[in-house]
């Protein structure tokens, strides 16, 4: 069984793909040759996958075509009221050649959620994984294949009506980019150092905190600058009431002397596939599997007593990550090492590349 099967746009027709081959694809060794490093999100596939869609005409005119430019409309609603959402997911190479994603039907649904609360059209789930599908039989070539690597999919979707009024747009445009991945972290995976923004928060109560949208990186980037300037990598957000809510990207996971594991509940957070999937695995394992508020006192009180043992963010670019340091405005917190993090990590990564049973149903193969 599939979660598909209790999806309202099951038994949907597949759309009618029109595929437009680049003739300006890179070379089999120009391809290689950036494969053998590919960075993070600086390097794209040959093709995209372009959907319109209309109040009038719902979803139409599917395409996959050479990747390249948007022309847009310097009035389209997105660049100036942030209409946008986008989704991240990787593509893996097993070790027969073959292609798969994880747990894509959970992306094409906090897409729809996503969209929702950003006032736009809600794309099938089953278009969603289509539109995965209909990349990788052009782009295939793409997913690499070294210890690791995958290709990381950015499916997203904007207003592009041409208007200034303030409502929601009547055209919307679906696309999915390809981008190869190694390493999200330089350095691989050693613990980061987390900065505590006390100035300025991600989101509010009622706000689109738990939407995957641009505007909430937007407001994260200068809490990350300054992350920057006190030398750590990434930032933690608190709400209001200073409990912890999460990194700019990724979930924050907390592990307790009794083997409990924490992480925080609420409707400001975004809910990471990778978070639900390593929560999983720990109760799998037998650990208890809490979501409630965890505020920063008792972060720092836990650390401080032994408590707390280890500390470590997630979500699907950087996998899995030990926070190594927790540094404030007049603090600095080393957080305590413990291998649960990393034992996990490698127990997902294990399933996503084929190397452990699937014993959950989350693997979708993309090239069949
Ligand atoms: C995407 C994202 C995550 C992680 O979600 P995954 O599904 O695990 O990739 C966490 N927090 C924010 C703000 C995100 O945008």
């Amino acid at each position: 069984m599939t979660l598909l099967d209790t999806d309202p746009d099951a038994g949907l027709a597949p759309l009618q793909f029109q595929v437009m081959r680049n003739l300006q694809a890179k070379s089999a060794a120009e391809r290689d040759a950036i494969l053998a490093n590919p960075g993070f999100g600086t390097h794209f596939t040959d093709h995209m996958v372009d959907v319109c869609w209309s109040v009038g005409g719902g979803w139409h005119r599917p395409q996959v075509k050479p990747y390249g430019p948007l022309s847009l409309d310097p009035a389209a609603a997105v660049l100036h009221y942030a209409q946008e959402v986008f989704e991240g997911i990787k593509a893996y190479r097993h070790a027969d050649g073959s292609i798969h994603t994880f747990r894509p039907d959970q992306n094409g649904r906090r897409l729809q959620r996503s969209a929702r609360r950003l006032a736009l059209p809600e794309l099938p789930v089953s278009y969603f994984i289509q539109s995965l599908e209909e990349l990788i039989a052009v782009d295939g070539a793409w997913v690499p294949s070294g210890e690791n690597q995958s290709l990381y999919l950015r499916p997203f979707m904007f207003a592009k009506e041409a208007f200034l009024g303030v409502r929601p747009a009547n055209k919307v445009g679906y696309y999915v980019i390809a981008s190869p991945a190694g390493a999200y972290f330089k350095g691989g995976v050693t613990p980061v150092s987390i900065w505590l923004s006390e100035d300025y928060s991600r989101a509010g109560k009622g706000g689109t905190g738990a939407a995957k949208t641009g505007g909430n990186y937007a407001s994260s980037l200068l809490p990350q600058s300054e992350a920057y300037e006190n030398e750590c990598d990434q930032v933690v957000f608190l709400d209001p009431d200073g409990n912890v809510e999460e990194l700019g990207g990724m979930n924050i996971v907390f592990v307790f002397k009794d083997g409990t594991v924490v992480t925080p509940q609420s409707d400001s957070i975004l809910e990471g596939v990778t978070r639900d999937s390593i929560l999983q695995l720990a109760m799998d394992r037998g650990h208890r599997v809490e979501g409630r508020n965890i505020s920063l006192r008792e972060w720092r009180e836990g650390v401080a007593s032994g408590d707390i043992v280890e500390v470590f963010a997630c979500g699907t670019a950087a996998v899995v990550t030990p926070i190594g340091v927790l540094k404030g405005r007049d603090f600095v917190d080393q957080q305590p090492v413990g291998s649960l993090a990393l034992e996990l990590r490698q127990e997902l990564t294990d399933i996503q590349y084929g190397h452990a049973e699937d014993r959950h149903g989350w693997m979708h193969r993309l090239d069949a």
